[in-house]
């Protein structure tokens, strides 16, 4: 059976070609599903009934199972989803002035380790499927259409995972939900963070030189952040900012670069200084974020935010603090898959 998730528009309409159907056939497929959420192929009234007994016979759409959602006071909405052999995700619903975003998970745990997050206390399992990360927007989609609000005009690739580690499935991911036709979400309002694989970048640069990219910085040079992220053994800051000017070179798009302050760590005014001077030739801004403590770590949270900040700020960085959302829920990534399986 082939999974519905893992179609462009482009590629149903061959694949129904390919069976003897009509190209439009699949634009009222695909009508029915992201427009009206209906995926059932009976409930398709404008369907020949050969379509939908195809349909039946050949595709399906792969489950989410909901196991846990908890709602913040500031509504964001943190769901916990099985998958059908079992594996368990996370993905986050937030609420912003520029409207709803969503975080979704790439892999069923992490590999790269990072000493701050809940993720990589949970080893990588296996990389999700294309059609599992696209469902994880379907599925907060239709619960927002349901509860008539605003469809998700942002995606942020945050969740559990490396989305480079996992780079096939991800550019699949990003072709389905950027389709005009189907979810339609720009390459603009998409971001993906990544811990650093420098050799994944030519592949960026190549294929989604439009889409947002991120850079999971959190420290200023290679002492610190080899401590905290094991990845900087195997491509340091040099090479990572060859890297990163070589995107903008080719982009001319601004580069984020997320900074975790974590107490007596990183978030020194040294090393406001330091960072500073490591990005100021560079295009790009800062983005902040207070650490949420995760089980398992003897790391605190930094009372030096404000003045990280003024420094980067008297030293001409651009730089903002990253809203704080879902801080009384299990808001870090990994942290409710954890929980619930511990
Ligand atoms: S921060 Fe990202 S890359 Fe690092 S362990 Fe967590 S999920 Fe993996």
């Amino acid at each position: 059976m082939l999974n519905f998730f893992n179609y462009t528009l482009k590629d149903l309409q061959t694949l129904l070609l390919e069976n003897g159907f009509k190209k439009f056939n699949a634009q009222q497929v695909f009508d029915w599903v992201y427009k009206k959420f209906q995926t059932d192929f009976t409930q398709m009234t404008n369907l020949s009934k050969a379509l939908v007994v195809w349909l039946q016979e050949h595709m399906y759409f792969s489950g989410l199972s909901e196991q846990v959602k908890q709602v913040s006071k500031d509504g964001t909405t943190k769901f916990l989803f099985k998958l059908e052999d079992g594996n368990q995700i996370e993905t986050v619903l937030m609420h912003f002035d520029y409207g709803n975003s969503i975080c979704v998970t790439t892999q069923v745990g992490c590999n790269m380790g990072c000493k701050f997050c809940a993720s990589g206390q949970l080893k990588k399992i296996r990389n999700l499927e294309a059609c599992e990360i696209v469902m994880q927007v379907y599925y907060l989609n239709k619960y927002l259409y349901t509860n008539n609000q605003p469809l998700i005009r942002n995606i942020v690739v945050m969740g559990i995972g490396e989305p480079l580690d996992n780079y096939e499935n991800l550019s699949r991911f990003l072709n389905i939900v950027r389709d005009d036709h189907g979810i339609g979400i720009g390459s603009r309002k998409i971001t993906v963070s990544t811990c650093g694989l420098v050799p994944r970048f030519d592949d960026w640069i190549r294929d989604f030189p439009q889409v947002g990219l991120a850079i999971s910085l959190h420290a200023p040079n290679d002492t610190i952040r080899s401590q905290i992220m094991p990845i900087n053994q195997a491509y340091n800051i040099s090479q990572l900012m060859q890297a990163v000017n070589k995107y903008i070179k080719a982009t001319n798009r601004r580069i984020t670069f997320e900074y975790i302050l974590i107490d007596g760590v990183n978030d020194s005014i040294a090393c406001a200084q330091e960072l500073a001077a490591l990005v100021k030739d560079i295009l790009c801004y800062i983005n902040l974020i207070p650490w949420n403590p995760v089980n398992n770590t003897t790391f605190k949270r930094s009372q030096n935010v404000r003045e990280f900040y003024e420094t980067l700020r008297k030293c001409g960085i651009t730089a903002t603090v990253r809203q704080e959302k879902g801080s009384d829920i299990d808001s870090s990534c990994g942290q409710l898959r954890a929980k619930h399986e511990a």
